[in-house]
């Protein structure tokens, strides 16, 4: 009997004060978790940072990673519906369920820009809530790190205080990095942009830059000739900086739109871990305030 006690006693700390295992679905969510919750949450990220975030495919090793989760965060906006929905429904985890109040869809918590005015696809297949690129706006990093900080307040209550603090402090270091972004980004108001996809958006929108096409026709559709001549007619006359280019398209049209425009292309990460020296959200926004000269 004393032995059974014994072993109970030992036990019992290691059940009550197990880490919260939470899964998110791209780098920069698990930058914020784990800068909220620190030692007390163990972080799974499900996709990488050089991935196209639009098209991951649900393979079974990222079903194994949300199986044993405790709880889910996503980005949505309907950017992880091709491949998170399925991952869900084989995981057969309540946890991670859409209605459970461990799951948590951070597209609710910030405003959308680009939302569609009609119901038709004549926008392009993909986005149909509006841009979902929303962390790319450094100010919205605050309220997705204080959505998050709530989030796992309301499942793990015991440790409100720890994260609340660590809130604290990443909000003081965030706020004054917002202070070097914005002036560092002053002389870039008003700059003309092209991009591949609209993925900088909200960085723009952020700065004042105004992007003023895409080298996709639509949303998700891949650059025609026809377009990609018009495009480069269009920016003869409106003379933009620069074409903003992600990682995980290929730059073959962008180059040679630069070749026969004159304007250069400027790689922009959009994730952690997008390039190999972007380690965290600091060094992400670092990037691209530096990126466009
Ligand atoms: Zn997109």
């Amino acid at each position: 009997m004393k032995k059974y006690i014994f072993a109970l006693l030992f036990l019992l700390p290691l059940t009550l004060f197990a880490n919260l295992s939470v899964a998110v679905t791209y780098p920069y969510i698990g930058a914020l978790t784990k800068a909220i919750g620190a030692d007390k949450v163990d972080t799974v990220v499900l996709a990488k940072g050089n991935w196209d975030p639009h098209f991951i495919v649900p393979r079974p090793s990222l079903i194994a990673k949300v199986r044993d989760a405790d709880a889910l965060i996503m980005n949505g906006g309907q950017l992880e519906i091709g491949w998170l929905p399925p991952l869900i429904e084989r995981a057969s985890n309540p946890k991670i369920a859409t209605t459970a109040k461990t799951f948590l869809d951070l597209s609710r918590h910030v405003e959308l820009l680009q939302k569609p005015t009609s119901v038709d696809r004549s926008g392009g297949d993909v986005h149909p809530e509006g841009n979902p690129h929303f962390h790319l706006d450094p100010n919205n990093i605050l309220i997705l790190a204080g959505t998050i900080k709530e989030f796992l307040i309301s499942i793990d209550s015991q440790n409100s205080a720890v994260y609340e603090k660590n809130y604290a402090q990443f909000s003081d270091m965030w706020n004054k990095k917002l202070n070097t972004w914005k002036s560092k980004m002053a002389d870039k108001n008003a700059l003309k942009v092209v991009q591949y996809h609209n993925v900088m958006a909200y960085f723009n929108h952020a700065y004042g830059l105004t992007s003023i096409a895409t080298i996709e026709p639509l949303p998700g559709i891949p650059p025609s000739s026809k377009h990609t001549m018009e495009l480069i007619e269009l920016i003869k006359k409106e003379s933009p900086c620069c074409i903003l280019h992600d990682v995980y398209h290929d730059t073959k049209t962008a180059e040679f739109i630069s070749e026969k425009s004159g304007i250069k292309v400027v790689i922009m990460p959009h994730d952690v871990g997008a390039l190999d020296t972007i380690e965290d959200l600091v060094s992400l926004f670092d990037y691209l305030t530096s990126a466009i000269k």
